[in-house]
């Protein structure tokens, strides 16, 4: 790691310098991504690193769980057959992935998984040391597993452990502002990122290879499960001209807002009252659920699917459990009113044997048919009652407030099959903002993806990026102008009409609105026009406010105009009712008799399974979309010699 400072005038044209470090490999974020990114660097012994975060205890990973928080990977276990074809076979049948990526995914999925064994994540086995494994969602096999609640939270634990018994060198309290490009002959590459430390000021980071880990869009919705204070920063990287790929496909499903948690599993299985209020939370209580339904036992025995069907999906709400979101979208955004689960009192008419025979049998041979839903939890799950004491929430005392909220992007920057970006050589995305992923995937495979992209990477740049090969003039140069740029930018915000927290709300709002899980074509137009308004004044007058969150504002401000521009895109091309999200659409199929016509949506055009959105902005702003074949699942020549050959030769890395 070099140290330097890059002359570069002050705001009133002063000569003034900033601080630049020069390192070979720069990772930015510490989530479980990140930090894998770089041990597995470190293990291919690239010695020149820097990992540079928010903090330590900051973003997903170590901040966020469920009920059983799920790492999917290749079956350990028993007799069933399983292979990285098979598993590939899976990943790419919920469409939209590409196939080269499947494969990958899948092929390093054991690799990745026993790196994290051999760290000391106590994944369960048997004992002759099988890793036993549970079915997930859109999972044909037993291929999940879980050490309870806090599966990410321990797997980031024992990689900082191992990156300082590594001594990779870690600042912390850094936000990531901006990154570095420079042109080449072979087109763009990144260079580095800008950076704003503990004391506030910029200093610029120079660097041969970028690993991008900063998670998932979290800050960009106004339901939303990330943890608080997360934002993500995927909109440095569209600022900087990178592609991304299946924007619109993200995860949302019911959860509680204070804290934000999953209500899935046996939260719903115990079968709680919904009950909405007036906005103060105690005026005009209704069980609003009871309006949709004839029967109580039909209503019950949707809410107790919830549990297992937690992420809203397109294919279940016609009559399936995804209209329990629906009706509390409905009450909480349309309606302005507010969700509650009660778990004092069953719900109105509740009898057990009026359930489908699949909840009665469930709570049967759980021993948890008792009179309560408390009691029903606290049978089946006391430490889903104790986590909410632990967080000063009595669930036998109060009801717990909820909201059809964000959790998972499956789209995300768009990346090779060794992570590196499409169109930004040397820039590395991994971990939940690398949109790998397609319109399904098994719950779980999150966190597989997320290892398995620092070990692609580390292996790719040790094999192909180990040599500087970086311009330095023009790097300087590019860090130059960007300080330049950022500081006008930043001294014109602190006049700004309106601060980062009102033009925060405003974008969140409107994706919560239009942008979530419920899309509509006639809505749409309006809130991208909304983005671009927002987006124009943002760029020429900033935002007033700590100059930290000002900047974070202006990325999620680019994001979600990329976002929304990518939905409509969508939307308009017809690709209709898909993943968790549905298009409501005038001419389309009514979803419940109960619910109005606007409620009725566009049935999904299964061709465009076989294409993957991509999206790119361009540096004046426009917003590039295309539909692109998806990449089949390759099937290589596996005879030993030949491909040995390759592999010793380092042709692999070339392919
Ligand atoms: C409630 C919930 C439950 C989930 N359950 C599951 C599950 O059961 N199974 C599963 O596979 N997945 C699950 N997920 C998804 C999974 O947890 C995440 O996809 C994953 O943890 C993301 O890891 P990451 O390393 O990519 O990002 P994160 O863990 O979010 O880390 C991002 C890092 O980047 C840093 N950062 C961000 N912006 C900047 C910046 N500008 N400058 C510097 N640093 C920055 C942050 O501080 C943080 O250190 C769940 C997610 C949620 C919210």
């Amino acid at each position: 790691m070099k140290r330097e400072r890059i002359s570069v005038k002050d705001e009133r044209g002063r000569p003034g310098s900033v601080p630049a470090t020069w390192v070979h490999s720069l990772v930015i974020g510490s989530g479980a991504a990140g930090l894998n990114a770089a041990v597995q660097l470190a293990r291919h012994g690239l010695e020149d690193l820097l990992l540079v975060t928010e903090g330590l205890e900051q973003g997903t990973s170590i901040n966020t769980g469920s009920d059983k928080q799920t790492y999917y990977k290749l079956s350990l276990c028993g007799a069933e057959a399983d292979a990285p074809a098979l598993l590939a076979e899976t990943y790419f049948a919920g469409g939209g992935m590409h196939g080269d990526l499947a494969l990958a995914e899948a092929s390093l999925s054991a690799r990745a998984f026993l790196h994290l064994v051999n760290l000391g994540v106590p994944f369960p086995r048997d004992p002759y040391g099988q890793f036993i494994g549970y079915k997930t969602d859109h999972d044909p096999r037993q291929r999940a597993t879980s050490i309870g609640p806090y599966t990410s939270r321990e797997m980031c634990r024992a990689l900082i452990r191992e990156l300082r018994r590594l001594r990779i060198p870690v600042r912390e309290q850094v936000s990531v502002v901006q990154l570095l490009t420079v042109d080449e002959a072979a087109g763009p590459r990144v260079s580095g990122a800008l950076l704003l430390n503990a004391r506030g000021t910029l200093e610029a980071v120079l660097a041969e290879n970028v690993i991008f880990a900063v998670g998932g869009p979290g800050g960009l919705y106004r339901g939303s499960v990330y943890p608080e204070g997360h934002t993500g920063a995927i909109g440095l990287a569209l600022l900087a001209g990178a592609t991304a790929q299946n924007l619109p496909e993200s995860q949302y499903g019911l959860a509680s807002i204070k804290p934000r948690w999953n209500v899935s599993g046996t939260y719903m299985q115990a079968i709680p009252r919904l009950v909405s209020t007036g906005p103060d939370g105690r005026s005009d209580p209704r069980e609003f659920l009871m309006e949709s339904f004839d029967a109580p036992g039909r209503m019950n025995s949707l809410v107790f699917l919830k549990g297992y069907q937690w992420p809203f999906d397109a294919r279940k709400v016609a009559g399936g459990s995804s209209l329990v979101d629906i009706l509390v979208y409905i009450e909480t955004v349309r309606k302005h009113r507010r969700v509650f689960l009660d778990y004092r009192r069953n719900p109105e008419g509740f009898c057990p044997e009026e359930l489908t025979p699949e909840a009665f049998q469930y709570l049967e041979r759980s021993r948890a048919l008792l009179p309560t839903p408390i009691e029903r939890l606290r049978q089946m799950n006391p430490g889903a009652v104790e986590f909410y004491r632990s967080r000063r929430v009595d669930l036998a005392r109060r009801p717990l407030e909820i909201a059809v909220c964000a959790q998972h992007n499956n789209g995300g920057l768009a990346a090779n099959h060794w992570w590196e970006s499409i169109n930004l050589r040397h820039l590395f995305p991994v971990g939940e903002v690398n949109g790998s992923h397609g319109l399904y995937r098994p719950g779980g495979s999150a966190l597989n993806s997320g290892q398995v992209g620092g070990i692609r990477a580390a292996e790719f740049i040790a094999n192909r990026y180990a040599a500087w090969t970086l311009p330095k003039r023009a790097a300087v140069s590019a860090a130059r102008a960007a300080v330049t740029a950022l500081r006008g930018w930043l001294t014109q915000a602190e006049s700004a009409p309106r601060s980062w927290q009102s033009e925060r709300t405003e974008l969140q709002a409107r994706m919560s609105r239009a942008g979530a899980h419920i899309r509509a074509e006639a809505e749409i137009g309006q809130a991208v026009q909304e983005a671009w308004t927002q987006y124009r004044r943002l760029a020429a007058a900033g935002c007033s406010g700590e100059p930290r969150e000002a900047l974070c504002t202006r990325q999620l401000c680019v994001a979600h105009l990329a976002y929304l521009e990518a939905i409509r895109f969508a939307l308009e091309a017809g690709a209709g009712s898909r993943g968790s999200s549905i298009t409501l659409s005038p001419d389309g199929l009514r979803i419940h008799e109960r619910l109005e016509e606007a409620w009725w949506l566009r049935e999904e055009d299964p061709a465009f399974r076989d294409r993957v959105q991509e999206t790119t902005m361009r540096p004046d702003g426009r917003v590039e979309q295309r539909w692109a074949p998806r990449r089949p699942i390759p099937r290589p020549d596996h005879w030993f010699e030949t491909a040995w050959a390759r592999f010793r030769s380092g042709e692999i890395y070339g392919e």
